[in-house]
């Protein structure tokens, strides 16, 4: 699902040089909504300090996990850190579905496991902490989005939240075509009428986060991924990111335009970020396509090229 283990190893930043990231981040923009990925976030035993401290000065923290590695009281831990959000990939209702697409046979009942655990505790502690389950929609796992839909409900968790298949981090340019999870050319019909369904349950109003336009938008996705999205890549126009060894990126793609060393407000307004603003703005790799709201048709293609002239 993330081909980030294959990178080079970096040096990761200590606890004490994230925790001053969040302060300097606060002292720039007030209290901010930071979202803590990884890889695998809780690889890291001291991100409990992390979120901990992050909630003490008013940053609310959310995080994706594939939820194998918070065994025993590290639920309760977790709860305890005033985490904002929380987030399990499931990727199939049949453990051999989610274990497959997953790679590793047992992470389907150690997800579901941690999930039941902390959605009690939550409850249990009247925590305000939000849950979603992110899904994979791929050709493999096509047959259970209804029913992860249901299981969503019934657990009482917030929504279920649909993530077309999108190119791993060293994906080639046609990807799809070599990948084993795509849907067959022989399923797409069934597809559509799956995210049709999905659709109406949406409007009926299941605990599905994605748009009406996001689901419409997912079936021409899986038609023709090649497919360009109308809107231009949003990232790094409000927000940033940085990388484990403390970089400022604005896309993970491009060069860093600085270093959590610096001075955030400062390296913002830099021209060399205005410049890879505009290369973001052409950008056509599209990370994450079937989410974008709709499609460009070809007036549209023929605008943006030129505005890029
Ligand atoms: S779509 Fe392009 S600019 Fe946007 S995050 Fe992906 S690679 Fe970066």
């Amino acid at each position: 699902m993330c081909g980030i283990w294959k990178s080079p190893k970096t040096t990761e930043l200590s606890l004490e040089e994230w925790k001053s990231v969040i302060i300097k981040l606060k002292e720039w923009l007030g209290p901010f909504r930071v979202q803590l990925a990884g890889g695998e976030i809780f690889i890291r035993d001291d991100i409990f300090d992390l979120i901990t401290f992050a909630a003490e000065n008013n940053v609310l923290a959310g995080v994706v996990s594939n939820g194998t590695m918070l065994e025993g009281e590290k639920a309760e831990r977790l709860i305890d850190t005033g985490l904002g959000y929380f987030d399990v990939s499931l990727d199939g209702i049949n453990p051999e579905t989610h274990d497959y697409i997953r790679g590793t046979k047992g992470v389907h009942e150690k997800a579901l496991s941690v999930i039941r655990r902390v959605n009690e505790l939550r409850k249990r502690k009247g925590s305000n902490l939000v849950m979603y389950a992110p899904v994979i929609v791929c050709g493999y796992n096509m047959n259970e989005l209804i029913a992860l839909v249901h299981f969503v409900e019934n657990e009482g968790l917030d929504a279920v939240m649909f993530n077309p298949l999108g190119p791993a981090c060293d994906a080639d340019t046609r990807w799809w075509e070599k990948s084993d999870l795509w849907p067959k050319k022989a399923d797409l019909d069934k597809l559509n009428r799956i995210i049709d369904r999905l659709i109406s349950m949406k409007m009926e109003g299941a605990r599905i986060i994605n748009s009406v336009d996001q689901l419409h938008a997912m079936k021409a996705y899986f038609v023709d991924p090649s497919l360009r999205s109308a809107d231009n890549c949003m990232v790094g126009m409000t927000n940033f990111l940085l990388s484990a060894d403390g970089n400022i990126h604005l896309c993970f793609k491009m060069p860093p335009i600085g270093n959590h060393a610096d001075t955030f407000a400062e390296v913002w307004a830099l021209k060399r970020a205005q410049e890879v603003r505009m290369r973001i703005k052409g950008c056509t790799y599209e990370c994450s396509p079937g989410n974008l709201p709709y499609r460009r048709n070809l007036a549209q293609e023929i605008r943006r090229y030129l505005s890029f002239k």
